[in-house]
């Protein structure tokens, strides 16, 4: 099989042949339809997080058919489609248990199976998959846990959409910040993640859906999607502009960037008693400084991670959404490229001439 292999920071993706044990307990064998291209994938390239596990196998926007199991699986069977979760969900832990699986206190964000081992390797060199899934891969080998089965009359090419961008975005307003019919919503930065904000404050029936971002093409996009004002920050200062369109700052502002300075922004933009989002992957060790008498205020600087979802629930429920209309999935995606482009595939993002690009195997 291939895969698209971090090997350092700063060096362009190397898309190679590697060996794929089979599943065993409790693991299954999944072959790749479509993968996202998701920002999270790149943080490792740029350096933005270092690479403790390498090389590595990126990819966690995934969906696929499950083609092996191995001792013990019942959850899933080979021919069903599924979604692959970042979330380990072990479903017996405190926080499974309170309906947190995002924050499993069994296996955590592991970059191996559970047991500590890697299914890939080379040359007898293990080989490590982000969040233990490397969805950037023909097939790959997984803990059954992993695995959300969804019903398979949608295409998996835009189904693989739901296992990060989707539900990041959607979860943290419906989930995490618990957004009410009627408030104003602002989200700082319009990728793939925040596009979904957008999506999941219309969910929410929020009043005003206010989009910020630097690029007009991301801007164009998030009207695409339903917000309600975009904000140019490169031309136009985003705080007295929310302050103007809200009438006195936001109820909730998500920042979906990663970018502290940009947390503190989303922070200030928002209205006594209102509540600012941290969505976006931060540099590890990053401080937030904010002013004590803001925060005195009724206001609530909260973290959202990974939208607070529940995938068993979640990813079909999102997938009925998408199916009856309800969602954008296809406007999403700008492009779907093969495995070996992924370079490009980031080149594109980088220079935000793309919203998703799916990589397609087969
Ligand atoms: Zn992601
Ligand atoms: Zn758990």
């Amino acid at each position: 099989m291939r895969a698209a292999v971090c090997y350092e920071s700063h060096m362009p993706l190397k898309v190679e042949e590697l060996e794929l044990s089979p599943p065993k307990a409790n693991e299954a064998e999944v072959q790749l339809v479509g993968a996202g291209v998701c920002h999270s994938d790149y943080h490792f390239v740029d350096g933005h997080i270092t690479p403790t596990t390498l090389p590595l196998v990126l990819g966690h926007e995934g969906a696929g058919v499950v083609t092996k199991i191995g001792p013990g699986v019942e959850n899933v069977s080979p021919g069903d489609h599924i979604i692959f979760s970042m979330d380990a969900m072990c479903g017996y832990c405190r926080n499974c248990t309170l309906g947190r699986p995002t924050l499993c206190e069994t296996y955590g964000r592991v970059f191996t199976m559970p047991d500590g081992t890697t299914r890939f390797s080379k040359d007898g060199r293990p080989y490590y998959s982000m969040v233990g899934i490397g969805t950037f891969a023909d097939r790959t080998v997984v803990a059954a846990d992993r695995l959300v089965k969804v019903r398979d009359d949608v295409p998996l090419e835009k189904a693989c959409l739901i296992g990060c961008a989707v539900i990041t975005g959607v979860g943290s307003v419906v989930h995490r910040a618990k957004v009410e019919a009627g408030t104003t919503v602002v989200v700082f930065g319009c990728g793939g993640v925040g596009l979904n904000v957008i999506q999941g404050a219309i969910l929410a029936s929020a009043a005003k859906i206010i989009a910020v971002d630097t690029v007009e093409f991301k801007l164009e996009k998030a009207r695409e999607m339903g917000a309600t004002d975009v904000i140019n920050a490169s031309l136009v200062e985003p705080g007295p502009r929310i302050a103007e369109i809200t009438g006195g700052g936001a109820d909730y502002a998500f920042e979906v960037v990663g970018w502290p300075d940009l947390v503190v922004q989303a922070f200030k933009s928002i209205r006594p008693g209102g509540t600012a989002v941290m969505v976006g992957v931060q540099p590890p060790e990053t401080k937030i400084t904010i002013d004590a008498w803001d925060l005195f205020q009724d206001r609530a600087l909260i973290g959202a991670f990974h939208g607070s979802a529940m995938p068993r629930v979640d990813f079909p429920w999102l997938l009925d959404l998408y199916m009856d209309g309800r969602i954008k999935l296809d406007e999403l995606i700008t492009r779907y490229r093969p495995l070996d482009e992924i370079n490009e595939a980031f080149e594109d993002m980088n220079n935000g001439v793309t919203a998703r690009t799916v990589l397609t195997f087969g």
